[in-house]
């Protein structure tokens, strides 16, 4: 979901398709909303010189769309060669079977179900494809299977909706838990710390170039909104619902169903902290 706030390094507050990095090139999907600010992103990475292409969320299944990724790659001289998927929401995941069907490709992600081919998605992997390295980060927390993709030839990292490039990310309680969350932010960080990773390329809206400034910020966000739901409830606010019209009573009402699933979570983080 979209707070009001502007997230540190972000340039401007347009999306548009194109190149992000020497090695991204962004495929705006056509599916706007409050959930999915100006759409999917779905990127497109080769290494350069290289004929060969990876995808990452082919985005929902809609036709024109997959081809408009096909046509992008082929004007770049470049062939579809895997698809990778960092979680299950349609926005991201429906198209996938879709677009392999068209590019003959196998699609890997960490939840099986989602898998067509034989290969699995997880902590550790390295994938490679003409050149191109990409590390698989486990981010779980949005979802249980959220994966993020460390493309260190880029100091880039492709982050799904674990961090969004505008606004702030919803934990999708039950499946997705605060818990694992925070820790997942925390491996995001260690990115930016350790290896130099500098510019998020998000599942929603603009590249970030300030990536461990947006981490920060994910961090001080979920520990305010923490906080006032820890005060909410003990102010004798009880059930999600109640707590979502109190603290979340700046967020636009469309967004208030994801609102309340963060809350659960939140609940649930509290509970088991022993903080409420
Ligand atoms: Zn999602």
């Amino acid at each position: 979901m979209s707070d009001a706030a502007a997230l540190p390094g972000q340039p401007r507050g347009l999306v548009v398709s194109g190149p992000a990095t020497e090695r991204a090139v962004n495929v705006l999907a056509p599916n706007p909303s409050a959930m999915t600010l100006d759409g999917t992103n779905t990127w497109l990475l080769s290494e350069p010189g290289s004929g060969l292409a990876v995808v990452v969320d082919p985005g929902p299944l809609d036709d024109g769309h997959l081809r408009h990724v096909i046509d992008t790659a082929e004007k770049l001289g470049k062939r579809i060669a895997l698809t990778l998927l960092t979680h299950g929401h349609p926005d991201h995941a429906e198209g996938a079977g879709r677009f392999a069907e068209l590019t003959g490709t196998a699609v890997r992600a960490l939840d099986p179900a989602l898998r067509l081919g034989d290969e699995g998605l997880g902590a550790g992997d390295v994938v490679t494809v003409g050149g191109l390295e990409l590390r698989v980060v486990p981010t779980p927390g949005h979802t249980s299977d959220s994966l993020s993709f460390h493309l260190p030839a880029d100091r880039a990292v492709l982050t799904g909706d674990t961090i969004l490039g505008r606004g702030t990310t919803m934990v999708a309680h039950p499946d997705g838990r605060l818990g694992d969350y925070l820790d997942s932010l925390r491996r995001l960080r260690s990115l930016t710390v350790d290896d130099g990773v500098h510019t998020v390329l998000p599942g929603h809206g603009p590249v970030l170039e300030d990536a461990q400034g947006a981490v920060e910020f994910y961090l001080a966000h979920r520990a305010s909104r923490l906080a006032q739901v820890e005060t909410a409830v003990e102010a004798g606010y009880r059930t999600a619902a109640e707590v979502v019209a109190h603290v979340y009573a700046d967020v636009d009402r469309s967004l208030w169903p994801a609102a309340e699933l963060s809350v659960r979570a939140q609940l649930e983080y509290l509970r088991e902290h022993g903080l409420v």
